[in-house]
């Protein structure tokens, strides 16, 4: 059985060059990431480039995220060594200056800043709370002390941010539009509209890149249901998340934002420090092992590879792990579909899957993966020029395979993201839906994929030139190539 989950791997230092590429993809990686808050644009226009012809090689379709830096607030110069903040100790912020304990790299951040609200330091690590304002200083108590040093990263959780598109940002999106990659990773999105802005962003660099919306923030919680239906897809990512919230709300947080990604289908991702002891060990814990199965158990789209790819001592070994882990999981039968399954939300799963608008591609996405349950078949073909057949037979988790044929490989690249789904590139187009089946049965046949008299799903919206939405199921027995 192939696997279901999509691993995503982020590329760095320790996995650019081109022979550990290759290795990550022979391992199992579907899905690369950039993560544009380090390296520059040379630096990652030669990975973009290394990434399509090593794919091309092994004839894979490898879409590739680019990730935005977003609002990043840190601290700014202090005294060489840094200095160290004490528990009750109150500390003075502004903008630089003199008899300033903390000064700030990022303008006009301070006016944001309300009595009570909590400023924390270098991952939550230290903590203060805002007391007063003083003029352009802003006065605060700390509450967690520790060590402080120059150009540490700053989280606001409580505070009302202005969502704020950075000139290198903008500048990235450019980079990235023109280099040719395959999803946008949009940082701390707090709402629909912060999507609709780099939307725009990025229409104007004349592209129509899909977004990834960064669930990292309180305020993103509080919007969750508005960020996933505008979305194209979302990440938990984690690592931010847990500086934002408490930490221990993250494993539910996590099965929320799946649940929710479920009801739109909106592919979820689960990010940071899912294997984070591989960074410098060859094994992981028995925790990090676990963490990657409940993922699967959760519903979880994709999988995703931070620091254990990017920079860590065994990039390789760490896919294979994770590869390893989700097929176990798979195996057992994945209790994602009994929770989000076609009878519904066990008793007691408050988010289970529930449809809250059935239309006709819903009812036939749902009748295909329901008749695989009742008939003798290996894989669904879902006819997707545009990917929208595909993402919505994932969203209802079909026990088999489902192999989405499309013209278009920027297409393909996209459906990889999505869950079970493995995308099959057509050399020419087809105008009818007999062509489809004439086709679906060649192409798979050629590939081995398929056996004569094999009874086979086609899903497509017909008629074909006009590409409407899924209308069309066709319950067929392939016929012998003569
Ligand atoms: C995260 O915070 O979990 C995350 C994935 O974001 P980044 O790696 O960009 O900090």
């Amino acid at each position: 059985m192939e696997r279901r989950a999509k691993i995503m791997a982020t590329l760095g230092p320790a996995s650019s060059d081109p022979e550990t590429l290759r290795q990550l993809l022979e391992a199992g990686v579907d899905i690369v990431r950039l993560n544009l808050s380090h390296g520059n644009h040379e630096t990652h226009g030669a990975v973009i480039e290394n990434v399509r012809r090593i794919s091309a090689e092994l004839d894979r379709h490898i879409p590739i995220v680019a990730d935005l830096m977003g609002p990043r607030y840190r601290l700014g110069k202090l005294p060489e060594g840094g200095s160290h903040l004490h528990q009750g100790q109150q500390v003075v912020l502004a903008e630089g200056g003199d008899g300033v304990d903390l000064p700030l790299d990022s303008p006009g951040l301070l006016q944001y800043l309300r009595p009570g609200e909590r400023v924390l330091i270098d991952n939550g690590l230290v903590e203060l709370t805002v007391e007063t304002r003083r003029g352009d200083q802003v006065v605060a108590r700390v509450i967690n002390g520790g060590p402080v040093s120059t150009r540490k990263g700053i989280n606001l959780p409580d505070s009302r941010l202005p969502f704020q598109i950075s000139e290198k940002d903008r500048a990235d999106v450019a980079f990235v539009v023109h280099a040719g990659v395959d999803y946008i990773g949009a940082s701390y999105i707090g709402s629909a509209d912060h999507i609709e802005r780099l939307r725009g962003v990025i229409e104007a660099s004349g592209s129509e890149l899909p977004i990834i919306a960064k669930l990292e923030r309180a305020l993103a919680v509080e919007h969750l249901e508005e960020i996933v239906s505008a979305a194209d897809a979302v990440m938990v990512a984690r690592g931010d998340l847990g500086v934002e919230v408490p930490l221990r709300q993250v494993p539910v947080l996590q099965k929320k934002i799946i649940a929710a990604g479920r009801r739109t289908g909106t592919p979820v991702i689960v990010a940071t420090q899912m294997l984070e002891s591989m960074t410098e060990q060859p094994r992981p814990t028995r925790a990090e092992v676990s963490d990657v199965a409940n993922a699967v158990f959760d519903g979880a789209d994709v999988l995703m590879l931070s620091g254990e790819t990017a920079a860590g001592r065994f990039p390789v070994a760490a896919v294979r792990t994770m590869d390893q882990t989700i097929r176990e999981a798979e195996s057992y039968r994945p209790r994602s579909e009994k929770v989000f399954g076609l009878s519904g939300a066990e008793p007691g799963v408050a988010d289970g899957f529930h449809v809250g608008s059935i239309d006709i591609p819903d009812a036939i996405s749902s009748a295909a993966a329901h008749a695989t349950e009742l008939l003798n078949v290996r894989r669904i073909i879902a006819f997707s020029q545009g990917g929208f057949t595909a993402r919505l037979l994932a969203r209802y988790r079909p026990a088999v395979s489902v192999l989405a044929f499309t013209t278009d490989t920027a297409i393909a690249r996209r459906i990889q993201l999505l869950w079970g789904v493995q995308p099959l590139v057509l050399e020419s187009d087809v105008e009818h839906h007999d062509e489809v089946v004439e086709v679906v049965d060649r192409e798979l046949q050629a590939r081995g994929l398929a056996e004569p008299d094999e009874v086979i799903i086609i899903l497509m919206g017909d008629p074909i030139r006009e590409r409407p939405r899924t209308n069309l199921m066709r319950i067929h027995r392939v016929r012998r190539q003569l």
